[in-house]
Protein backbone atom coordinates (compact mmCIF):
# COMPACT_ATOMS: atom_id res chain seq x y z
CA UNK A 1 0.00 0.00 0.00
CA UNK A 2 0.88 3.65 -0.52
CA UNK A 3 1.63 6.29 1.90
CA UNK A 4 -0.61 7.87 4.37
CA UNK A 5 -0.08 10.87 2.92
CA UNK A 6 0.97 12.03 -0.32
CA UNK A 7 1.25 15.33 -1.08
CA UNK A 8 1.76 16.26 -4.98
CA UNK A 9 2.72 19.27 -6.73
CA UNK A 10 0.41 21.65 -4.27
CA UNK A 11 0.25 25.17 -5.12
CA UNK A 12 -0.84 27.69 -2.72
CA UNK A 13 -1.72 31.46 -3.53
CA UNK A 14 -3.12 34.33 -1.58
CA UNK A 15 -4.58 36.90 -3.68
CA UNK A 16 -4.22 40.00 -2.38
CA UNK A 17 -4.68 44.20 -2.95
CA UNK A 18 -0.44 44.42 -3.63
CA UNK A 19 -0.87 41.34 -5.76
CA UNK A 20 -0.57 37.62 -5.73
CA UNK A 21 1.35 36.05 -2.92
CA UNK A 22 2.66 32.60 -4.12
CA UNK A 23 2.74 30.88 -0.84
CA UNK A 24 3.22 27.44 -2.43
CA UNK A 25 5.12 26.38 -5.35
CA UNK A 26 4.89 22.67 -5.62
CA UNK A 27 5.24 21.30 -2.64
CA UNK A 28 5.62 16.81 -2.76
CA UNK A 29 5.67 15.17 0.56
CA UNK A 30 4.92 11.99 2.01
CA UNK A 31 4.56 10.06 5.30
CA UNK A 32 3.76 6.88 6.21
CA UNK A 33 2.16 5.69 9.06
CA UNK A 34 4.57 4.84 11.85
CA UNK A 35 6.99 8.19 10.80
CA UNK A 36 7.49 11.33 11.70
CA UNK A 37 8.42 13.96 9.00
CA UNK A 38 9.95 16.98 10.00
CA UNK A 39 8.66 20.64 7.59
CA UNK A 40 10.93 23.04 8.31
CA UNK A 41 11.72 26.11 8.01
CA UNK A 42 11.58 29.74 8.56
CA UNK A 43 8.02 31.95 9.02
CA UNK A 44 6.98 32.83 5.43
CA UNK A 45 8.29 29.37 3.89
CA UNK A 46 4.83 28.03 3.14
CA UNK A 47 5.08 25.34 6.14
CA UNK A 48 1.80 26.17 7.67
CA UNK A 49 -0.04 27.19 4.53
CA UNK A 50 1.04 24.07 3.36
CA UNK A 51 -0.52 22.05 6.12
CA UNK A 52 -3.59 24.54 5.92
CA UNK A 53 -4.54 23.46 2.69
CA UNK A 54 -3.90 19.30 3.64
CA UNK A 55 -6.03 19.86 7.05
CA UNK A 56 -8.54 21.81 4.55
CA UNK A 57 -8.29 24.69 7.36
CA UNK A 58 -6.75 27.64 4.47
CA UNK A 59 -8.40 30.85 5.08
CA UNK A 60 -10.15 31.63 1.60
CA UNK A 61 -10.53 33.89 0.65
CA UNK A 62 -7.37 35.18 0.33
CA UNK A 63 -5.75 31.54 0.49
CA UNK A 64 -6.49 29.42 -2.51
CA UNK A 65 -5.17 25.70 -3.27
CA UNK A 66 -4.49 26.34 -7.19
CA UNK A 67 -3.25 23.26 -8.06
CA UNK A 68 -1.87 19.58 -7.20
CA UNK A 69 -3.41 16.71 -5.03
CA UNK A 70 -3.57 16.10 -1.21
CA UNK A 71 -3.98 11.99 -0.80
CA UNK A 72 -4.80 10.53 2.07
CA UNK A 73 -5.35 6.63 2.80
CA UNK A 74 -5.01 7.05 -1.38
CA UNK A 75 -8.35 9.64 -1.74
CA UNK A 76 -7.60 12.95 -2.79
CA UNK A 77 -8.93 15.52 -0.20
CA UNK A 78 -8.88 18.57 -2.50
CA UNK A 79 -11.79 16.49 -4.26
CA UNK A 80 -13.90 15.25 -1.64
CA UNK A 81 -16.58 17.55 -0.86
CA UNK A 82 -16.82 19.95 2.65
CA UNK A 83 -18.81 17.63 4.65
CA UNK A 84 -16.50 14.38 3.56
CA UNK A 85 -13.91 16.70 4.71
CA UNK A 86 -15.22 17.38 7.95
CA UNK A 87 -15.16 13.79 8.54
CA UNK A 88 -11.86 12.95 7.71
CA UNK A 89 -10.67 15.97 9.52
CA UNK A 90 -12.25 14.94 12.59
CA UNK A 91 -11.22 11.42 13.05
CA UNK A 92 -8.62 10.39 10.59
CA UNK A 93 -6.45 13.49 11.23
CA UNK A 94 -5.78 16.25 13.67
CA UNK A 95 -3.69 19.09 14.10
CA UNK A 96 -1.96 20.59 16.93
CA UNK A 97 -1.01 24.83 17.43
CA UNK A 98 1.27 26.48 18.87
CA UNK A 99 -0.81 28.56 21.04
CA UNK A 100 -2.81 26.27 22.89
CA UNK A 101 -4.56 29.17 24.76
CA UNK A 102 -6.22 30.72 22.09
CA UNK A 103 -7.40 27.33 20.80
CA UNK A 104 -8.71 26.77 23.58
CA UNK A 105 -12.44 27.50 25.06
CA UNK A 106 -11.63 29.92 28.15
CA UNK A 107 -14.98 29.31 29.30
CA UNK A 108 -15.89 25.79 29.12
CA UNK A 109 -13.86 23.24 31.55
CA UNK A 110 -10.77 20.68 30.21
CA UNK A 111 -12.34 17.86 30.82
CA UNK A 112 -16.09 19.51 29.33
CA UNK A 113 -13.64 20.24 25.66
CA UNK A 114 -12.08 16.82 25.69
CA UNK A 115 -15.56 14.91 26.36
CA UNK A 116 -17.19 16.77 23.79
CA UNK A 117 -15.30 14.94 21.35
CA UNK A 118 -16.37 12.00 22.73
CA UNK A 119 -20.03 13.06 22.94
CA UNK A 120 -20.16 14.46 19.54
CA UNK A 121 -18.16 12.24 17.43
CA UNK A 122 -18.88 8.77 19.39
CA UNK A 123 -22.57 9.81 20.77
CA UNK A 124 -21.27 8.88 24.02
CA UNK A 125 -22.90 10.01 27.46
CA UNK A 126 -21.88 12.84 29.63
CA UNK A 127 -20.52 10.76 32.37
CA UNK A 128 -18.98 8.10 29.88
CA UNK A 129 -17.31 11.00 27.92
CA UNK A 130 -15.98 12.59 31.24
CA UNK A 131 -14.34 9.36 32.54
CA UNK A 132 -12.71 9.30 28.52
CA UNK A 133 -11.56 12.92 29.21
CA UNK A 134 -10.58 11.47 32.54
CA UNK A 135 -8.01 8.47 30.61
CA UNK A 136 -7.05 10.95 27.79
CA UNK A 137 -5.14 12.94 30.53
CA UNK A 138 -3.90 10.59 32.32
CA UNK A 139 -2.32 9.18 28.89
CA UNK A 140 -0.71 12.70 28.11
CA UNK A 141 0.80 12.53 31.53
CA UNK A 142 -1.07 14.77 33.09
CA UNK A 143 -1.07 13.84 37.35
CA UNK A 144 -4.00 14.10 39.00
CA UNK A 145 -6.13 14.34 35.99
CA UNK A 146 -9.03 13.36 38.02
CA UNK A 147 -9.54 16.67 39.53
CA UNK A 148 -7.85 18.50 37.12
CA UNK A 149 -10.07 17.55 34.23
CA UNK A 150 -12.83 20.34 36.20
CA UNK A 151 -10.14 23.17 35.71
CA UNK A 152 -10.47 25.79 32.93
CA UNK A 153 -7.82 25.68 30.22
CA UNK A 154 -6.07 29.23 32.19
CA UNK A 155 -5.34 27.03 35.39
CA UNK A 156 -3.07 25.23 33.58
CA UNK A 157 0.75 25.99 32.56
CA UNK A 158 1.69 26.14 28.82
CA UNK A 159 3.30 22.75 29.17
CA UNK A 160 0.34 21.33 30.68
CA UNK A 161 -1.89 23.06 28.34
CA UNK A 162 0.03 21.96 25.03
CA UNK A 163 -0.57 18.13 26.19
CA UNK A 164 -4.57 18.81 26.62
CA UNK A 165 -3.62 19.95 22.93
CA UNK A 166 -2.53 16.93 22.05
CA UNK A 167 -5.07 14.97 23.68
CA UNK A 168 -7.97 16.62 21.70
CA UNK A 169 -5.72 15.70 19.04
CA UNK A 170 -5.19 12.03 20.19
CA UNK A 171 -9.40 11.59 21.03
CA UNK A 172 -10.35 9.75 18.13
CA UNK A 173 -7.35 7.71 17.35
CA UNK A 174 -6.42 9.48 14.27
CA UNK A 175 -3.84 7.84 11.61
CA UNK A 176 -2.24 10.93 11.26
CA UNK A 177 -1.35 14.53 13.31
CA UNK A 178 0.02 17.52 12.35
CA UNK A 179 1.44 19.21 14.73
CA UNK A 180 2.66 23.38 13.83
CA UNK A 181 5.33 24.61 15.99
CA UNK A 182 3.64 22.93 18.89
CA UNK A 183 6.13 23.82 21.57
CA UNK A 184 8.04 27.13 20.39
CA UNK A 185 6.08 29.13 22.99
CA UNK A 186 7.46 26.71 25.56
CA UNK A 187 10.57 26.69 27.54
CA UNK A 188 13.27 24.77 26.41
CA UNK A 189 13.00 21.70 29.29
CA UNK A 190 9.56 21.50 28.25
CA UNK A 191 9.92 21.14 24.96
CA UNK A 192 11.73 18.60 25.28
CA UNK A 193 8.96 16.90 27.15
CA UNK A 194 6.35 17.59 25.07
CA UNK A 195 8.35 16.40 22.02
CA UNK A 196 8.84 13.26 23.79
CA UNK A 197 5.41 12.75 24.49
CA UNK A 198 4.41 13.42 20.82
CA UNK A 199 6.90 10.77 19.46
CA UNK A 200 5.71 8.35 21.92
CA UNK A 201 2.44 8.67 21.10
CA UNK A 202 3.43 8.15 17.39
CA UNK A 203 4.50 5.14 18.32
CA UNK A 204 2.48 3.75 20.65
CA UNK A 205 -0.40 3.91 18.06
CA UNK A 206 1.77 3.78 14.56
CA UNK A 207 0.36 6.96 13.41
CA UNK A 208 2.02 9.30 10.98
CA UNK A 209 3.43 12.82 13.06
CA UNK A 210 4.19 16.12 10.97
CA UNK A 211 6.49 18.57 12.72
CA UNK A 212 6.25 21.36 11.85
CA UNK A 213 8.58 23.81 13.23
CA UNK A 214 11.81 26.42 12.65
CA UNK A 215 13.65 25.27 15.11
CA UNK A 216 16.38 22.39 13.47
CA UNK A 217 17.75 21.56 17.56
CA UNK A 218 14.31 19.96 18.18
CA UNK A 219 13.43 17.62 16.15
CA UNK A 220 16.72 15.40 15.00
CA UNK A 221 15.71 12.93 18.29
CA UNK A 222 11.76 12.52 17.19
CA UNK A 223 11.94 12.92 13.10
CA UNK A 224 12.76 10.08 10.82
CA UNK A 225 13.07 12.28 7.90
CA UNK A 226 12.75 16.33 6.99
CA UNK A 227 11.80 18.28 4.72
CA UNK A 228 13.54 21.69 4.39
CA UNK A 229 11.45 24.42 2.80
CA UNK A 230 12.32 28.13 1.62
CA UNK A 231 9.96 30.15 -0.51
CA UNK A 232 6.79 28.16 -0.85
CA UNK A 233 9.63 25.13 -2.16
CA UNK A 234 11.16 22.39 -0.75
CA UNK A 235 14.97 23.14 -1.33
CA UNK A 236 15.90 19.59 0.94
CA UNK A 237 14.59 16.49 1.93
CA UNK A 238 16.42 13.86 3.65
CA UNK A 239 16.71 11.10 6.25
CA UNK A 240 17.37 12.84 9.51
CA UNK A 241 20.50 11.51 10.38
CA UNK A 242 22.20 12.41 6.69
CA UNK A 243 20.99 15.75 7.06
CA UNK A 244 22.66 16.62 10.16
CA UNK A 245 25.81 15.18 9.43
CA UNK A 246 26.28 16.63 5.82
CA UNK A 247 23.56 18.68 4.48
CA UNK A 248 23.05 19.43 0.52
CA UNK A 249 21.89 22.41 0.39
CA UNK A 250 23.65 26.29 1.86
CA UNK A 251 20.08 27.36 3.81
CA UNK A 252 20.22 23.76 5.40
CA UNK A 253 23.75 24.28 6.32
CA UNK A 254 22.65 27.78 7.67
CA UNK A 255 20.26 26.68 9.94
CA UNK A 256 22.58 23.79 11.45
CA UNK A 257 25.67 26.74 12.13
CA UNK A 258 22.77 29.01 14.10
CA UNK A 259 22.09 25.94 16.45
CA UNK A 260 23.39 26.52 19.94
CA UNK A 261 25.50 23.83 20.65
CA UNK A 262 27.12 23.07 23.94
CA UNK A 263 30.50 21.75 22.74
CA UNK A 264 31.29 25.56 20.88
CA UNK A 265 29.87 27.53 24.15
CA UNK A 266 30.82 31.05 24.20
CA UNK A 267 31.59 31.16 20.65
CA UNK A 268 29.46 33.26 18.42
CA UNK A 269 26.72 31.85 16.99
CA UNK A 270 26.19 32.10 13.27
CA UNK A 271 22.89 33.79 11.51
CA UNK A 272 22.16 33.09 7.70
CA UNK A 273 22.43 36.86 6.87
CA UNK A 274 19.31 38.79 5.24
CA UNK A 275 15.55 38.09 5.60
CA UNK A 276 13.55 35.41 3.80
CA UNK A 277 11.88 37.08 0.74
CA UNK A 278 8.94 38.79 -0.04
CA UNK A 279 6.14 36.28 -1.60
CA UNK A 280 5.18 38.78 -4.01
CA UNK A 281 8.35 39.46 -5.07
CA UNK A 282 10.23 35.94 -4.94
CA UNK A 283 13.57 36.59 -6.49
CA UNK A 284 14.87 35.06 -9.94
CA UNK A 285 16.69 32.44 -10.10
CA UNK A 286 17.84 30.29 -6.57
CA UNK A 287 15.44 32.32 -4.28
CA UNK A 288 18.08 32.07 -1.64
CA UNK A 289 20.88 33.80 -3.68
CA UNK A 290 20.50 37.08 -2.11
CA UNK A 291 21.69 35.69 0.98
CA UNK A 292 23.79 32.52 -0.16
CA UNK A 293 27.31 32.52 0.24
CA UNK A 294 27.96 30.40 -2.29
CA UNK A 295 26.16 32.13 -4.94
CA UNK A 296 27.09 32.56 -8.70
CA UNK A 297 25.45 34.29 -11.61
CA UNK A 298 23.54 31.01 -12.84
CA UNK A 299 21.72 31.12 -9.95
CA UNK A 300 20.38 34.25 -10.19
CA UNK A 301 18.47 33.57 -13.48
CA UNK A 302 18.13 29.69 -13.43
CA UNK A 303 15.99 28.15 -11.12
CA UNK A 304 17.77 24.98 -9.55
CA UNK A 305 15.85 21.48 -9.88
CA UNK A 306 15.27 19.38 -7.15
CA UNK A 307 18.30 17.30 -7.69
CA UNK A 308 18.74 13.64 -6.60
CA UNK A 309 21.57 13.22 -3.68
CA UNK A 310 20.92 9.84 -3.76
CA UNK A 311 18.30 7.67 -3.97
CA UNK A 312 16.86 8.70 0.06
CA UNK A 313 17.83 12.29 -0.80
CA UNK A 314 17.07 15.67 -2.99
CA UNK A 315 18.62 19.35 -3.12
CA UNK A 316 17.46 22.21 -4.83
CA UNK A 317 21.38 23.65 -5.14
CA UNK A 318 23.16 23.98 -8.44
CA UNK A 319 25.91 23.44 -6.13
CA UNK A 320 25.08 20.58 -3.70
CA UNK A 321 28.17 18.69 -4.44
CA UNK A 322 30.19 21.32 -3.21
CA UNK A 323 28.18 21.64 -0.60
CA UNK A 324 28.57 18.45 0.43
CA UNK A 325 31.90 18.25 -0.01
CA UNK A 326 32.43 20.94 2.41
CA UNK A 327 30.18 19.24 5.62
CA UNK A 328 33.31 18.15 6.74
CA UNK A 329 35.30 21.42 6.70
CA UNK A 330 33.87 24.42 9.20
CA UNK A 331 32.84 27.73 7.30
CA UNK A 332 32.19 30.10 10.47
FE1 LIG B 1 23.14 29.13 -3.24
FE2 LIG B 1 23.11 28.93 -5.87
FE3 LIG B 1 22.69 26.79 -4.41
FE4 LIG B 1 20.86 28.69 -4.54
S1 LIG B 1 21.54 27.39 -6.21
S2 LIG B 1 21.53 27.67 -2.73
S3 LIG B 1 22.14 30.52 -4.62
S4 LIG B 1 24.57 27.99 -4.49
MG1 LIG C 1 3.70 29.22 10.92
Amino acid sequence: SGPLLDVRDLHVEFRTREGVAKAVNGVNYSVNAGETLAVLGESGSGKSVTAQAVMGILDTPPGYVTGGQVLFQGQDLLRMSGEERRKVRGARMAMVFQDALSSLNPVLSVGEQLGEMFRVHRGMSRKDSRAKAVELMDRVRIPAAAERVRQYPHQFSGGMRQRVMIAMAMALEPDLIIADEPTTALDVTVQAQVMDLLAELQREYNMGLILITHDLGVVADVADKIAVMYAGRIIETSPVHDIYRAPAHPYTRGLLDSIPRLDQKGRELYAIKGLPPNLLHIPPGCAFHPRCPRAQQVCRTDVPPLYQVSTVRASACHFWKETLDDAGTDQN
